[in-house]
């Protein structure tokens, strides 16, 4: 599942390639991919300009000229750009014909992903009650503090809460978890002041580098392959059999029903 660097990826790549590109024809083949009707949302599209490009949490936010076009991709969500001649594969859910020639094509083999359009004035800093950007100020030692004083569950399950910060899945918890040296099933109360510390530099770091991992890679893709946001950086632990700093052996145990990796000589 793409994750907060991902998501920022599939964006900043389509930022280049979309940006004021008006949609001359929307068709959308599996209408359940829509919140909302979806006669109603191709008519609003149509003639509509791709202005402005932001995220929030793995929610990807286009600014068209009169509102917000969201799309969460969820499990496998992709977008292609590619001629209008190509045939579509069978996982096409959505194609936006674009005023250059182009197609902007959704594909979702899992059905999981959904689009919505949203007014302008929509509070983002709520949005879905989401909880702060892990990039921004708001995500600080003092906000994670008083957030965890109130958790007894692991601090694995306390980081994939999205209301607790968004954006950060499976992956990702696991390498923070591995960089602040922190064991992921330890009560999210009972972390000390140095290790929230050190929890904030260490999502800001590795969910950072991940984004910079992530636009590097993208550099090489040519016009029609698909902007899939499988960048990961090579993991210190997360489904790794050896640990990447002390190179002793990875374990791996179920948490909230979650696959956890973790180094039990380095982490505590
Ligand atoms: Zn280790």
């Amino acid at each position: 599942m793409p994750e907060l660097p991902e998501v920022e990826t599939v964006l900043r790549t389509l930022e280049g390639r979309i940006a004021g590109r008006k949609i001359l024809e929307v068709s959308v083949l599996y209408p359940k991919l829509i919140e909302g009707d979806p006669e109603e949302f191709c008519r609003k599209l149509t003639g509509q300009t791709f202005r402005r490009f932001c995220r929030r949490g793995k929610y990807l936010f286009f600014g068209m000229d009169e509102f917000w076009f969201v799309s969460h991709l969820r499990m496998e969500g992709k977008y292609y750009l590619q001629k209008p001649e190509e045939p579509l594969i069978k996982h096409t859910h959505a194609v936006f014909l674009l005023d250059d020639g182009m197609t902007l094509r959704y594909n979702d083999v899992r059905k999981f992903g959904r689009m919505r359009l949203y007014p302008y004035d929509t509070d983002l800093d709520s949005f879905h009650d989401l909880g702060p950007e892990p990039l921004e100020d708001t995500f600080n030692a003092e906000y994670v503090s008083s957030r965890l004083k109130e958790r007894r569950e692991p601090i694995k399950t306390v980081l994939l809460d999205q209301h607790f910060a968004a954006g950060i899945g499976n992956i990702y918890a696991d390498e923070i978890l591995a960089g602040c040296r922190v064991l992921p099933m330890r009560r999210a109360c009972e972390l000390s002041e140095d290790e929230i510390v050190l929890l904030v530099s260490e999502t800001k770091r590795i969910l950072a580098e991940a984004i910079k991992a992530g636009g590097t890679t993208i550099r090489s893709y040519t016009s029609s392959l698909g902007v899939t946001g499988l960048f990961q950086l090579s993991c210190t632990v997360h489904a790794q059999k050896k640990c990447g700093r002390c190179c002793g052996e990875v374990s791996v145990r179920r948490i909230g029903g979650r696959s956890s990796y973790y180094c039990p000589q380095c982490q505590r």
